[in-house]
């Protein structure tokens, strides 16, 4: 099983590098964000409590990612492998997965993290926020705040992932295309075993 995850802060490229991964590697993708998207479109209790959180740019409790990435993956047990997209976001979710990876035997080959200058994060948000009708990325401020966010409580993953000797970084600006050689490559190097 190949299992990467996509790093980066908002506005990276995450989710558009995982739609081209999907179709090269026949991968399963899994965004926490997308997931939480459909509970509050679907009105549910968890999209309620969830959304109070999201309109300010703040994380959803722990707890609450980790039983949904939990029952995606009891859910997609034979699948060829996943590509992890915004989570883990806090160390805490970090360990929760590689508990949950070890107990399938199938632990993460690779975190490539995305490298994009904060200034550009906040003109690519603004940008989507125009045709994506995500209110996150409408107001600068909580663009921001999203940002911050990352820096405190995300960030530090990336000496997490560095102790396992699984973090790849990656420049994330120049073409789709260009990133997404640059991902392939970085994955066929980290993960050639499992492709
Ligand atoms: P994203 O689509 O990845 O930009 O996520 C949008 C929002 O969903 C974030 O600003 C958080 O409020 C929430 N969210 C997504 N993934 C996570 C996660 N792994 N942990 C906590 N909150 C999350």
């Amino acid at each position: 099983m190949l299992n990467i995850i996509l790093f980066g802060p908002p506005g990276a490229g995450k989710g558009t590098q995982a739609e081209l991964l999907i179709q090269s590697f026949g991968l399963k993708h899994i965004s926490t964000g997308d997931l939480l998207r459909n509970e509050i479109a679907a009105g549910t209790d968890l999209g309620k409590e969830a959304s109070s959180y999201m309109d300010k740019g703040e994380l959803v409790p722990d707890v609450v990612v980790i039983g949904m990435i939990k029952s995606k993956l009891d859910a997609h047990k034979h699948a060829k492998g996943f590509i992890f997209d915004g989570f883990p976001r806090t160390v805490e979710q970090a360990v929760a997965l590689d508990n949950l990876l070890n107990t399938y035997n199938m632990p993460i080959c690779g975190m490539l993290s995305l490298e994009v200058e904060k200034p550009e994060l906040i003109c690519r948000l603004l940008n989507r926020g125009k045709n994506s009708g995500r209110s996150d990325d409408q107001d600068k401020s909580v663009i921001e705040n999203r940002i911050n966010v990352y820096h405190e409580k995300t960030s530090p993953l990336i000496e997490y992932y560095k102790k396992q000797g699984k973090h790849f970084g990656i420049q994330g600006t120049g073409t789709i295309e260009d990133i997404s050689v640059r991902i392939k490559k970085v994955m066929k190097q980290a993960c050639f075993d499992k492709l």
